[in-house]
């Protein structure tokens, strides 16, 4: 393999790799990487909801009870306009998250036999072994003591 080829080693990658590893061990079978990616959905649905209802409310009491006096000290115009920026994000994140919840009901919809299941788990252990498994340190270890490698 040519080094250029080679997965990036950046923190932030790596964080990744092994955050996506961990997702496979720990839900090897299409039923349960339905239920995660349907809970995580749900939970970055709600926490995003209830900061948005937050935001909003902040931005009313404002407009009404420090209207006068803001407008007297020409602050609020900038500070407003900061919050109402967040508040059309956190809205395009809300409506973005809401049509992936329509495109994801229909992946779990889907529901395969026991033995695709089992496939998924085979599949699942090869793509991303326990690295705290006594095989794979067995194999590890089995791996280092190549002849070809020079303090042989
Ligand atoms: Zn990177």
């Amino acid at each position: 393999m040519k080094v250029s080829e080679e997965p990036c080693q950046c923190p932030d990658c790596r964080r990744f790799y092994k955050e996506h590893d961990r997702l496979i061990r720990q839900f090897p079978t299409l039923r349960q990487q339905q239920e995660i990616n349907w809970a995580a959905l749900q939970s970055f649905r709600t926490l995003c909801g209830k900061v948005l209802e937050d935001l909003q409310k902040k931005l009313n009491v404002n407009s009404l009870s420090q209207y006068e006096e803001d407008c007297q000290t020409g602050t609020a115009e900038k500070k407003e306009k900061s919050i109402t920026q967040v508040i059309t994000d956190l809205e395009n994140i809300n409506a973005h998250l809401y049509s992936i919840e329509a495109l994801m009901e229909r992946i779990f919809d889907v529901k395969v036999p026991d033995e695709v299941e089992d496939k998924f788990r085979e599949v699942a252990g090869e793509l991303a072994p326990d690295p705290l498994n006594i095989d794979r340190l067995k194999l590890n270890r089995l791996l280092h003591q190549t002849p070809d490698l020079p303090d042989k």
